[in-house]
């Protein structure tokens, strides 16, 4: 049924389908991908009385899409996040970090240091373990650590340029301070951002604040 009144062009349902679709610019389930396509958050081969009803359709990304195909959640931890009814938008989930290993010799007989942003969920205080444990299973479904260490890398060489003038100026102690101001201004209050989650994690890198940055932008 929803096969032909939703996606046909010709039925009158495609309006609402293309009105669900329509209604973000950006996935709800990674908040990186562009909208493309109408997903059923439970599937309809499995509960197909559910594939028309608006709650059940989520506009999403062609990514999101395609890794969640129609998984059927065995477990109330396996289902992954109802971006209308589970919103965590007002609490605080993602965070990264800077790890940085020591010189090593390469073959030619110079260090080099390796260093690698790594993202990762971090239940607030208090949280009820099924909800934290949903988090972690939307996390890992969505593969969201890999999608954001991947928007990381234009972000590090152009910020990185930008540091080396305010580390000219005022230090590290300037760059920290720089980053902090990033990771506000360009968030914009969006508290599970990966980009507040990336300046807050090179802000604390005393590795990266003293002169890594030149490093990291260099690839
Ligand atoms: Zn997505």
């Amino acid at each position: 049924m929803y096969e032909r009144r939703m996606r046909d062009k010709e039925y009158p349902g495609r309006p609402v389908y293309d009105g669900i679709r329509n209604q973000r610019i950006k996935c709800p389930l990674c908040g990186i991908g562009a909208v493309r396509q109408v997903d059923h958050h439970l599937p309809k081969s499995v509960y197909p009385y559910l594939a028309v009803v608006p709650a059940n359709l989520l506009p999403v990304c062609s990514d999101c899409n395609f890794l969640k195909n129609d998984q059927i959640p065995i477990s109330l931890v396996e289902q992954t996040l109802h971006p209308y009814f589970d919103n965590i938008e007002n609490e605080r989930w993602l965070y990264a970090e800077l790890y940085v290993e020591a010189p090593a010799l390469t073959a030619n007989g110079a260090a080099a240091t390796s260093w690698r942003v790594r993202f990762f969920v971090r239940p607030p205080s208090e949280q009820d373990p099924h909800r934290a444990a949903r988090v972690a299973h939307h996390f890992k479904a969505f593969k969201l650590d890999k999608l954001y260490e991947e928007q990381t890398a234009d972000e590090l060489v152009t910020v990185g340029h930008a540091l080396a003038d305010v580390f000219d100026a005022g230090g590290s102690t300037d760059v920290r301070a720089y980053l902090l101001d990033l990771a506000r201004f360009r968030t914009n209050g969006r508290l599970n951002n990966w980009m507040l989650a990336l300046y807050e994690a090179l802000a604390a890198s005393d590795w990266y604040c003293s002169g890594g940055f030149r490093l990291v932008a260099s690839g």
